[in-house]
């Protein structure tokens, strides 16, 4: 069977990758950048230490280094790109690590008018903790996406309070729907990162949070199963009772990622299903394969079941 897919393209979820192909009419490259900022919940303001789970360093590609400007870091991740993959030649500039948009608006404007003055860069991709916006900046981005192509990345991670509680993430899911709510009103695109597997959520509860994700005003959405890396709170704690830990191989994984899929908004562009963490760092690391192949598995799951994203959307719920 063929579905009717709500999309120009005939894969069976709504791929970032075709989404950009869409929009901009080529392939695009994000650039991660690590333009010097910190978290609440790191400095003191929220909280110390972070979430439980937390290790930017984890993440950060090597051309990405606070001491470096942002001109500097999108010149050299543009030069990378360019010898590495030879596919783009546009790109987004990605402030990655920790939470870009904590500070005064007047820094935030510096730093954001420098990643756009690159003719090459086209937008911006702004991962923050909703508790991170507020009426002022959101009122800022909602002009500066009138001009060019703006997403705020939210990390949600959890719909559930008594999650968000263990983790320690300092911030309530009202404050997530808050954020989320106020950008989509402001015209402002909006991505939503989720945690799957975090101790203490049953499958019943991930798939429940599908309900609840799906019907937020997202426009792409992000998955990464848990990662336990080195050094953090979360990795002493699974040292000390990995009992509490539900560690998912790759192939339940995929398993639960379809039935995720299937329940949700099919509107939603879905950027990753899964995260990539190098062996180096992760605790738990229990897939030795690289993203490439994690998705092609995935969709060949798909294809066998003749499922879609949205198959089981249920827009009432
Ligand atoms: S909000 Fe983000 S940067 Fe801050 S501690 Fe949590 S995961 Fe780390």
């Amino acid at each position: 069977m063929n579905p009717e897919y709500p999309r120009k393209h005939s894969r069976r979820f709504n791929s970032y990758t075709e989404y950009f192909k869409q929009l901009f009419g080529g392939r695009v490259q994000k650039l991660a950048i690590d333009a010097g900022f910190t978290c609440p919940n790191r400095d003191g303001k929220v909280g110390r230490g972070g979430c439980s789970y937390c290790d930017n360093k984890a993440f950060n590609p090597s051309y990405c280094n606070p001491e470096k400007s942002v001109s500097t870091q999108i010149q050299e991740g543009i030069e990378f790109h360019r010898i590495r993959y030879r596919r783009a030649s546009q790109y987004i500039a990605y402030f990655q690590a920790y939470s870009n948009t904590y500070a005064p608006i007047e820094t935030l404007r510096k730093l954001y008018e420098e990643a756009l003055a690159f003719p090459e860069v086209i937008g911006l991709v702004i991962g923050t903790r909703p508790d991170c916006v507020n009426d002022e900046i959101l009122d800022f981005l909602a002009e500066l996406s009138k001009k060019v192509y703006i997403i705020i990345e939210y990390g949600i991670e959890s719909c559930y309070d008594k999650t968000l509680l263990k983790i320690n993430r300092g911030h309530d899911f009202a404050k997530t729907r808050w954020a989320i709510e106020e950008s989509a009103r402001r015209g402002i695109r909006t991505g939503g990162h989720m945690i799957i597997g975090l101790p203490g959520e049953s499958k019943e509860e991930i798939l429940q949070e599908t309900d609840i994700i799906s019907a937020l005003p997202l426009n792409t959405i992000k998955f990464h199963q848990l990662q336990i890396i080195t050094g953090t709170g979360m990795a002493n704690e699974y040292n000390s009772h990995p009992e509490d830990f539900n560690i998912l191989g790759i192939d339940d994984y995929l398993l639960l990622m379809m039935e995720i899929v299937e329940r949700l908004n099919p509107a939603f562009v879905i950027e990753r299903i899964a995260g990539e963490v190098p062996p180096p760092f992760s605790v738990n690391q229990p897939w030795d394969m690289r993203y490439d192949a994690v998705l092609q598995r995935f969709e060949q799951l798909l294809e066998k079941h003749d499922t879609w994203q949205g198959k089981f959307y249920n827009p009432t719920k």
